[in-house]
């Protein structure tokens, strides 16, 4: 199928935006991609997705999230942290089955492909269940089962059941062609050293992605330094668990040291703007980051601390917050914060080589935003409209590996109406449970 519109943007090494141009895509990925013009001649038999006056570009990445949560959005808000995961999040939790993880799943994903996001990373419970949602839906994931030093929990009733599960899900994932296991164990002051090296090991011998929220809050911070006697980057450092196949969520407690540390040892970060936000965690340092040659990423975390799972908001908190918190309006210009929720997220999933740009040989994985919307026009600089203008709601198609999985208002891989109809239930199924 050969899309064409009005512009497509690359994310190429050059951040090439191409003007009446169009994508070339057979099986699930991109053969070809130029002007329009010159790839209807060299491909006349091509059939033509036409999208007119839009703006195609790579999928967004969503590298952080707790996917499922989608089932408390809106259950407990504005309370301070504890407060909020002791009283109303951990005991909602409690009541999970399987059943209502894999429906709060295909909602949430359902809510990621309207935006135009193809990818996620996901960090929680049940994560078979999650599999199965993500798998039927046909949308590209790295998903992880959360641990920590709390049993028993949704999974197991001890840590060695729990890599027992962890083993029969790598079974489950690991030939799959979209979908990639990853270990995560919650943070350093939930999961004990001696699981946090054992979850580092398994990532090493089966070479999947190991993530762990890190330095989120200055309570973190000052807890690691009475019982660790070290910040959490260099108690991290000092027990083995940094290395180039690692992602650290969040960032924001963090110091000069912290960034060289994460930079020598080759981690890819994810940065959460909504999330810091709405749990008053403070501001991460972003530039820095990036000036030390982190890859950063970009993350919505749960529906339950932002509360949406859409990109497009997030890229514009992002842009906005760092702007405010430097007080420099020359902070995250547009192709920075373009990059993180691209490029930047394609690294954090260890999916960079074939995601995060549009691109010969890549994965034919994009989005493509409608022009005619009014917010979108006139268009002086197509990023500008991408990243400040853009609702997510401009979306007319979203496709993963070749495969169309939304367009115009329609899914074709999830019963929607089916979804609502369920999801519309779930405030009766917490009170009555
Ligand atoms: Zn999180």
């Amino acid at each position: 199928m050969l899309y064409i519109a009005r512009y497509v943007i690359t994310q190429n090494d050059k951040r090439e935006i191409l003007e009446d141009a169009a994508l070339l895509v057979r099986g699930t990925v991109i053969e070809d991609i130029g002007k329009a013009a010159e790839l209807k001649v060299k491909y006349p038999d091509e059939p033509i997705e036409n999208l007119g006056n839009a703006v195609i570009m790579p999928g967004l990445i969503n590298a952080h999230t707790h996917i499922p949560m989608s089932f408390l959005r809106g259950y407990s808000d504005d309370k301070a942290l504890m407060d909020w995961l002791y009283k109303d999040i951990f005991p909602a939790e409690a009541k999970l089955t399987p059943e209502i993880v894999e429906l709060a799943t295909t909602l949430s994903c359902a809510e990621l492909l309207r935006f135009g996001c193809t990818a996620f990373y996901d960090m929680y419970m049940l994560e078979k269940a999650v599999f199965k949602a993500a798998d039927r839906v046909g949308i590209r994931a790295v998903l992880g089962e959360s641990v920590s030093s709390f049993f028993p929990s949704l999974d197991a009733k001890n840590i060695d059941e729990f890599f027992e599960s962890f083993d029969a899900n790598d079974e489950l994932m690991k030939n799959h062609s979209l979908i990639r296991h990853a270990i995560n164990p919650h943070a350093i002051y939930t999961t004990e050293t001696a699981i946090l090296q054992r979850c580092r090991q398994v990532a090493d011998e089966k070479k999947i992605r190991f993530g762990i929220h890190m330095c989120e809050t200055k309570t973190e911070t000052t807890g690691s330094l009475e019982k660790n006697k070290q910040r959490p980057i260099a108690y991290c450092d000092s027990i083995g668990i940094l290395n180039e196949n690692t992602t650290l969520i969040h960032m924001v407690d963090i110091n000069a040291d912290d960034i060289a540390t994460v930079a020598a040892r080759g981690c890819a970060t994810v940065h959460n703007p909504a999330s810091n936000m709405k749990l008053a965690s403070g501001v991460a340092p972003i530039q820095e980051q990036l000036d030390a040659g982190i890859a950063v990423g970009l993350g919505t975390d749960g529906p339950a601390s932002n509360n949406a799972q859409n990109m497009f908001r997030e890229m514009y908190l992002a842009a906005l917050l760092q702007k405010l918190d430097k007080q420099d309006p020359l902070q995250m210009p547009v192709q920075t914060v373009l990059d993180m929720a691209t490029r930047g997220s394609a690294t954090a999933l260890g999916w960079a080589n074939e995601i995060g740009s549009l691109e010969k040989g890549k994965a034919a994985d994009f989005c493509a935003l409608s022009l005619d919307e009014s917010n979108m026009q006139p268009v002086h600089n197509v990023l500008s409209n991408v990243v400040y203008s853009a609702t997510g709601m401009e979306n007319i198609i979203t496709v993963v590996a070749g495969k169309v999985l939304y367009k115009n208002g329609t899914y074709t891989t999830i019963d929607y109406a089916n979804i609502l109809k369920e999801a519309m239930n779930l405030n009766d199924w917490l009170k009555n449970n």
